[in-house]
């Protein structure tokens, strides 16, 4: 099996249209060497120096990361960002949803009030930086899903469950019915915190999350239907499936996650014995059924990290992530579980090019691609994302 140990180079940031490009703002940046969008994204920095927060992703690529002032998972940032007394733009070098949970959490009232009333601006270098997996849940299909199940069962019993993987919209849902927010390490115990309210969870977007955990909490499968918002009833299920489940999954996925299969858990501990499997939870079940370890971003982080040197590991999760635990152990073997590449292709929009024109627009004055979250969305909002705060 061969490792992918690099990515591709990064796309050009055209839109196919000749005439369209030659007017697009980007068009003067797109000419320049990455030796000078480096050093121009560091004059920039310098400048600006504290009042500037230029956040990166773990599944960012290197060239970006090198330019971030603190790097880690979208919850882990916003909560960062969120503490900064001196900041005044974040610049989150991530997908729309990170962006919108950053401009909540920092600038929540509190936070607000200790900056002496001034907001903090977040900025996302290219809005088509989006995520698959939050796509695939629209307000509008949540809300329809919510109407059409009260037909068949009370849900004033339902605790719906968003991961933080979600637009704004879904949390403020949430938030008004009773609901919560989770991320990849707390959601069992978000789960429990659901079920000490309500008979059953409404789990969006991701079946996956939703499904891996909740197994561990002797649900089983069958008390887990999949909601196929684009079914014509009951989202593909039986008035009986939706009466006698317990979790009711959103038929969502991460399109990164779900390329990962059994038969490549297989085929590595048939040529490497020993080695051991290490996934995300956004993986499908026939895969984190098998793996040695399942756990959020961070947990892989930490796992790699307190293992003895010589540990022998494939790793289910993005490429970016997996390239850079290879190049900070080297004491560990260290290989993509995966034989084709599986990265965030939206994060990956973000690139260079982008991150030097938002920053010298942010120095001249200008706030490019702001990301406002409006005050009924942030308020709602907040509430299912203090709620998850206040689970232990
Ligand atoms: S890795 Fe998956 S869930 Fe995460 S931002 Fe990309 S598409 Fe969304």
């Amino acid at each position: 099996m061969v490792d992918l140990p690099t990515t591709t180079p990064p796309a050009q940031p055209t839109t196919g249209n000749d005439e369209v490009d030659a007017l697009h703002p980007l068009k003067p940046y797109r000419s320049l060497e990455n030796e000078v969008l480096q050093q121009r994204i560091e004059a920039v920095r310098q400048e600006l120096g504290d009042e500037l927060l230029i956040l990166g992703h773990h599944y960012q690529q290197d060239e970006v990361i090198e330019h971030t002032d603190l790097r880690g998972d979208s919850y882990q940032l916003s909560e960062m960002a969120a503490k900064s007394q001196a900041c005044r733009t974040i610049v989150f070098c991530g997908v729309h949803f990170m962006a919108e949970t950053a401009d909540i959490l920092a600038n929540r009232p509190d936070r607000i009030e200790a900056r002496d009333g001034r907001r903090v601006d977040v900025l996302l270098p290219d809005m088509a930086a989006g995520c698959s997996m939050a796509d695939m849940a629209a307000i509008a299909q949540v809300e329809a899903a919510w109407a059409d199940m009260s037909e068949v069962i009370d849900t004033e019993q339902v605790i719906p469950v968003t991961y933080i993987n979600s637009a704004a919209s879904l949390k403020a849902f949430c938030g008004r019915n009773g609901g919560i927010v989770c991320t990849s390490s707390n959601a069992r115990a978000v789960l429990e915190w659901a079920f000490e309210r309500g008979q059953r969870v409404f789990f969006f977007p991701d079946q996956h999350l939703g499904r891996n955990t909740a197994l561990t909490m002797d649900i089983t499968e069958e008390q887990m239907p999949v909601w196929d918002p684009y079914a014509l009833e009951m989202g593909g299920n039986t008035d009986e499936q939706i009466k006698s489940s317990r979790v009711i999954l959103w038929k969502g996925h991460c399109s990164v996650h779900q390329m990962f299969r059994a038969e490549h858990v297989d085929r590595f501990r048939k040529e490497h014995p020993g080695i051991k499997i290490l996934v995300h939870p956004e993986c499908p079940r026939e895969v984190n059924d098998i793996a040695d370890v399942s756990g959020s971003t961070g947990k892989i982080i930490q796992t790699v990290k307190n293992s003895p040197a010589g540990t022998k590991w494939a790793i289910g999760t993005e490429l970016h992530l997996v390239n850079r635990l290879k190049d900070e152990h080297p004491e560990q073997e260290i290989h993509f579980l995966s034989p084709v590449v599986c990265m965030c292709a939206t994060m990956y929009r973000i690139d260079l090019t982008h991150l030097c024109w938002t920053l010298e627009n942010l120095r001249d004055g200008r706030l490019v691609n702001q990301i406002r979250v409006d005050e009924e969305t942030t308020k709602w909002s907040l509430i299912a994302l203090e709620r998850m705060l206040a689970v232990k």
